[in-house]
């Protein structure tokens, strides 16, 4: 909107020209919103402050009238007509109108980027999930100790003829992983850890991974078990141990019934 074309007087030559420009702000919201029914009822009128040299000023005049929304699908919402006026000048400029959210409004959630949206599960066949440049899950090779082989050198010799993966792991990343996996089903906490006959650190079924995880976590590789093929944490364990061992207890019969039985009676036959 033009100064000219905004340039409006008060109504009534009040103490405070700006805070009795009611009627010329209400004309600059139902010019902005192309409609009269569109502006309601007269909120309030605030001050504009500004900070000068750290110290909150007031400049008395620049002001906004605020008015409630009357449009379709903007319950809540209001019109914030901001005024000025140059100090020694009777005319009274219009510096913006826009609508604004009230503290009832009804607003869309804040907009979230794809690859932050996605939940782990999300991923289907054919998606595709590329990592951001600044991941910081994943760190360049040789910046990071890659724990994918334990020769250093032959890491280097490796990354020099392009066999080295560009990007590994980074302490973050690794941490990330093992705290899901520490707290997730093969961790020490589930149900069937706490009744296992021993943690998988100390059963054959056990594989470590290669690297620095190798302390904590491996592969279990018993076809019996129910973490068959899953990373499991080395205090983990199942009943599948490979060294569990079955007490055979030999059970005194209990017979709870009557039965029949031939040994006190003569079987006669005809
Ligand atoms: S069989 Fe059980 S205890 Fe052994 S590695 Fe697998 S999960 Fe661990």
């Amino acid at each position: 909107m033009s100064e000219s074309s905004a340039a409006v007087r008060p109504a009534s030559a009040a103490v405070d020209p700006l805070t009795a420009a009611i009627e010329p702000a209400r004309a600059a919201a139902v010019e902005t919103a192309g409609d009269a029914d569109a502006v309601g009822e007269h909120l309030g009128a605030t001050p504009e402050t500004v900070s000068a040299e750290g110290a909150a000023a007031h400049l008395g005049e620049v002001l906004t009238h605020t008015f409630a929304s009357r449009l379709p699908g903007y319950v809540g919402w209001h019109w914030a007509v901001t005024i000025a006026r140059v100090p020694g000048d009777e005319r009274i400029t219009v510096d913006e109108v826009v609508l604004l959210p009230g503290d009832q409004a009804l607003l869309a959630p804040a907009w979230v980027p794809w690859h932050e949206r996605l939940r782990p599960g999300d991923l289907s066949v054919g998606d595709v999930l590329p990592a951001t440049e600044d991941d910081p899950r994943l760190a360049p090779a040789y910046t990071v100790d890659d724990d994918s082989a334990d020769d250093p050198e032959g890491r280097i010799v490796a990354g020099e003829i392009g066999l080295g993966r560009e990007r590994v792991l980074s302490r973050e990343g690794r941490s990330e992983a093992v705290a899901r996996w520490t707290a997730g089903e093969f961790g020490p906490t589930a149900p069937m850890a706490r009744q296992a006959p021993g943690p998988c650190a100390s059963c054959g079924f056990y594989l470590p991974l290669a690297g620095s995880l190798r302390q904590v976590l491996g592969a279990c590789g018993n076809a019996y078990a129910p973490a068959e093929g899953r990373v499991v944490t080395a205090d983990y364990g199942c009943g599948a141990h490979s060294q569990a061992t079955l007490v055979v207890v030999q059970d005194t019969e209990v017979v709870t019934s009557a039965r029949y039985d031939t040994s006190e009676y003569d079987v006669l036959s005809d």
